[in-house]
């Protein structure tokens, strides 16, 4: 007797979605990937317990017929490709026609779309593989997709799903993802009805502060390199904003997020000698590519990538970010806050001056330039900067020298302050044996003295 025999759709499906949608937050990358390849501008994302009891993307996007609707459930059904040639011309996010065949087949699914040109759009249910209804139902142009109680069907699989900080943390992750790769579309996230994120349309310096908090505002440096193969933008944090603990590292290859421990490196390699051992810089860098280069149907969640040649996106992408961080460092800026590299010295202030033009035309530094009575505010920052290092050396030496007058001081007074005799040019007075104030034309200087040391070696052996 014959054995052999064609699985069911709902099986095949099933199956499928084994390799597509392995958790919720997969489910709303896919969601969320087809808002964007429907040119969307909006998208809003509905999460009940942290995706198990629903997950809903609403988009205003381009919205589908009545047929289509019908037919994007169908496994291999896809708008975005049609012959073998356009696997290496893939401008979209989606193309293997699977995701919505493999949601459809683990969950109970309503979607309702409808095109600009329609003036009624449909409602269609779905449940484990199965239509249940499908109707004229009157709603904005756009798509809404509703994703309810996810693995219902296949119970060993939703006994598998993790607790809901670690299926939320999930979603977080591929939700952040795609905001970053697409700061030219507005998001908005909601979990159990609290508004998480409310992210407009912006410059993507502003989307990374808008996702990560505005810390990040002054620790972006941007990086920029256009090449005939590979063009490369986004931005790097600086040196010092490195963090102990991996997480915030973002590739794009034409904004769709990838995982390349090569690339990485490449990164790694850049910031060498500017962070501790164990430290990991922030980026999130878009390389435009040619399609035609890359291979991205190496898995079905596309997040491993080919390059034709690795080793030439490698060092474009080393010398790009090497660059950010080379221009930041060498330029003078007018905010000292973030200009100085070294530990504690980035909470250190630049003595204020008597109110400028500076102060009337607001903190921009686009505004501080245009201000006629001011003439070159990078000239006069650059010299405070060099009463600053003035200061700094004469501290340090100061402090390498004078051990006695240090410990008189200390015996004579309750305080630990001491002064500097013999340095004419700088009034110093040490404090607490770990700061030095001293007078600068324009004001007081507090300086930490361990921070200091560490910013004249480095300038010396940089
Ligand atoms: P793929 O994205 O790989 O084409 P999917 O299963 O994700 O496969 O989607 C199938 C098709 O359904 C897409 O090709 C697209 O034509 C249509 N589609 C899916 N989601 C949307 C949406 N939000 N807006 C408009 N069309 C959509
Ligand atoms: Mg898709």
């Amino acid at each position: 007797m014959d054995i052999i025999h064609l699985l069911s759709d709902t099986i095949a499906n099933q199956i499928a979605a084994g390799e597509v949608v392995q958790r919720p937050a997969s489910a709303v990358k896919e969601l969320m990937e087809n808002a964007i390849d429907a040119d969307a501008t909006e998208i809003q994302l509905i999460i009940k317990d942290s995706g198990k009891t629903l997950i809903q993307i609403i988009d205003n996007g381009k919205g589908m017929s009545v047929t289509d609707v019908r037919m994007s459930f169908e496994r291999h059904a896809t708008s975005k490709i049609s012959k073998s040639e356009d696997l290496f011309a893939i401008r979209t996010m989606g193309f293997r026609g699977e995701a919505l065949a493999s949601i459809a087949a683990v969950a109970q699914v309503d979607v309702k779309s409808k095109r600009a040109e329609d003036e009624l759009g449909t409602l269609l249910s779905i449940e484990g593989s199965e239509v249940k209804t499908q109707e004229p139902v009157s709603t904005a142009t756009g798509t809404s997709i509703s994703v309810k109680n996810l693995f219902y069907n296949v119970p060993a699989r939703r006994k598998f799903l993790k607790s809901n900080p670690v299926e939320m943390k999930h979603i977080l992750d591929e939700f952040h993802r795609v905001a970053l790769a697409h700061p030219e579309v507005a998001f908005d996230l909601f979990h159990n009805d609290i508004d998480l994120y409310k992210l407009p349309i912006a410059k993507l310096s502003k989307r990374i502060v808008d996702v990560f908090g505005k810390n990040y505002r002054q620790q972006l440096a941007g990086c920029e390199e256009i090449t005939p193969y590979v063009s490369i933008n986004g931005f790097v944090g600086k040196p010092e904003a490195a963090k102990k603990t991996r997480g915030d590292q973002y590739f794009f290859i034409n904004h769709r997020f990838i995982k390349s421990p090569y690339l990485h490196h490449a990164v790694t390699m850049a910031f060498e000698g500017t962070i501790p051992d164990r430290h990991y810089p922030f980026y999130v860098l878009n390389i435009e590519i040619d399609p035609s280069h890359v291979d991205i149907n190496i898995h079905p969640q596309k997040t491993e990538i080919k390059f034709d040649d690795e080793k030439a996106v490698y060092s474009i992408l080393r010398s790009a970010v090497r660059q950010a961080i080379g221009v930041y460092n060498l330029t003078p800026s007018i905010d000292f806050d973030s200009d100085i590299n070294f530990g504690n010295l980035t909470n250190f202030k630049m003595p204020e001056k008597a109110p400028t033009a500076f102060d009337r035309a607001g903190s921009s530094v686009s505004n501080f330039e245009k201000s006629s009575s001011f003439q070159n505010p990078r000239k006069e920052a650059q010299q405070d900067w060099k009463t600053l290092y003035e200061g700094l050396e004469s501290a340090a030496n100061f402090q390498k020298t004078d051990e006695n007058v240090h410990m008189g001081s200390k015996a004579n007074s309750g305080i630990d302050t001491q002064v500097k005799p013999d340095l004419e040019e700088v009034d110093a007075v040490q404090i607490h044996l770990k700061y030095i104030a001293l007078q600068v034309k324009s004001g007081m200087l507090l300086i930490d003295e361990k921070a200091a040391w560490e910013r004249i070696l480095f300038e010396k052996y940089e």
